[in-house]
């Protein structure tokens, strides 16, 4: 989609305090070319390098053409002395008297849905740990464990971007069903003193059509196909497939990613009555929104109205509680819905101060000088943006320090008494330092 220009007439979100709403690209990782070392085609059995973008619009779950990051590029460029163990569950980190983590324990299961897990318990030592399981799983991972429990912190403030989303059928074709999910939108909500009233949020123009708030067209075609006709009888035939073609080509969607504010008793705990197939227990999500989010969400459907408006769109939004809406909410007699975004974070809060946070500026516990614990779980704020980019450079940034904190441990020993060489032998080193 190309930047376009701002709405001349009446500008969206007048009445919530924003400023004037320009449409913006939004940033996307994926490749849009064949450079160096990509491949039109991967040859048979070759993994790790994909095409470029094809358009296929199921970026979520999974690129097809693995247009988008994959795992298997790292991997390709790991050496020898990484070992991947695959189809292994940490059930718990080892950590010793003193408050330094040994390792983790683990279990391991067979493919398919009926094997049962290998019976055994496995340990794999370690002179430094690092948890990467996101907010969910790390928190549980850390309570199980006992560990990092100074502040009192851990699993709570859990956070996410509630989704507002509106849908509604443009006056003609937009292309639906092609391309990313969302490649741009308007981003003036994010900002402004309308903050300090309610949640800010940025706005993203969905490309699946309905997909989001009602599932894939099929359910659309259904329906037609049931009471399409104008007799309110099914629609056959070619009146079908032209009715398909006008409807499913104007359906258009947008997506309001709010804010969450940091609430500690939206918290991850556990439930040692009810365990997973390893034994663990699981973990019990307590999760809602605080007034100042519902009054974004109230921002938002309204910024939605007018935006349709402009448009000439039908607005069909709809939310009606039951199961098809589990995050149905009414606020100030109106009735709104929200959708989780999947950006879990705040269960292992970054600070300044063991008494207040878990983890140091660099993903370090506060608790274990050699346990990290690092992800969106660090975020004390979820902001408005996506988090992967923000969670990727404080992963890059933690690398470093684990780098230093790899060296330290292994630098060359500092000699204390130096023995006399022995004519044609090197002289010998007793006594390494360690921290
Ligand atoms: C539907 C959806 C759409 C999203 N879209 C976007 C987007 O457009 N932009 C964006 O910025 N973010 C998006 N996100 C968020 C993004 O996926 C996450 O921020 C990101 O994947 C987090 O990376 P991670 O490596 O910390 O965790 P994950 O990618 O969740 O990886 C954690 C890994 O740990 C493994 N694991 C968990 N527990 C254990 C255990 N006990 N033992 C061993 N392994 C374990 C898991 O199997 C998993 O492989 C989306 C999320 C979802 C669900
Ligand atoms: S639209 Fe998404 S799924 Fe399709 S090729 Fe491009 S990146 Fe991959």
């Amino acid at each position: 989609m190309r930047r376009s220009p701002s709405p001349r007439r009446r500008t969206p979100g007048a009445c919530c305090g924003a400023p004037s709403a320009a449409t913006r690209r939004a940033p996307a990782g994926r490749a849009t070319a064949a450079g160096p070392g990509r491949r039109l085609a991967p040859a048979p059995g070759e993994g790790g390098e994909g095409r470029p973008c094809q358009g296929h619009a199921s970026c979520v779950p999974i690129c097809p053409s693995q247009a988008k990051y994959t795992p298997l590029r790292t991997q390709a460029r790991w050496g020898p002395s990484v070992r991947l163990v695959t189809r292994a569950v940490v059930t718990r980190v080892l950590i010793d008297p003193a408050g330094r983590a040994t390792g983790v324990r683990y279990r391991r299961y067979a493919e398919g849905p009926e094997a049962a897990p290998d019976p055994a318990e496995y340990t794999a030592g370690a002179e430094l740990v690092v948890l990467a399981a996101h907010a969910i799983e790390t928190a549980r991972l850390l309570l199980v464990s006992g560990a990092a429990g100074g502040s009192g912190q851990v699993g709570r403030n859990l956070m996410d971007h509630p989704v507002l989303l509106t849908w509604g059928l443009m006056p003609r074709p937009v292309g639906p069903y092609r391309g990313p999910g969302s490649t741009a939108g308007l981003e003036a909500f994010r900002f402004g003193a309308a903050r300090a009233r309610r949640a800010p949020f940025r706005v993203e123009f969905g490309n699946w059509g309905w997909t989001w708030p009602l599932g894939p067209p099929d359910g659309r075609v259904a329906e037609l196909l049931r009471t399409g006709g104008p007799d309110g009888r099914g629609l056959f035939g070619p009146g079908l497939r032209a009715a398909v073609g006008d409807r499913i080509g104007r359906e258009f969607s947008l997506q309001f990613e709010l804010e969450q504010d940091a609430d500690p008793s939206n918290r991850v705990t556990l439930d040692p009555s009810r365990r997973d197939r390893f034994g663990t227990p699981r973990p019990v999500l307590h999760y809602d929104l605080s007034d100042w989010v519902r009054r974004g969400a109230a921002a938002a459907r309204s910024v939605s109205e007018q935006v349709f408006a402009l448009l000439g769109a039908e607005d069909h939004t709809r939310f009606d509680p039951g199961p098809a809406w589990p995050g149905y909410f009414a606020f100030e007699g109106r009735g709104y819905a929200y959708r989780a975004a999947g950006h879990g974070a705040g269960t292992h809060l970054m600070g300044a101060s063991p008494a207040t946070s878990v983890v140091d500026p660099w993903q370090r516990c506060w608790d274990h000088p050699n346990l990290y614990a690092v992800g969106c779980g660090s975020m004390p704020s979820i902001s408005t943006a996506n988090p992967s980019l923000t969670m990727a450079a404080l992963a890059l940034r933690s690398c470093d320090r684990i780098h230093r904190d790899l060296l330290a441990l292994h630098r060359p020993a500092a000699v204390r008494d130096a023995v006399p060489a022995v004519p044609g032998r090197p002289a010998r080193t007793e006594g390494a330092e360690r921290p």
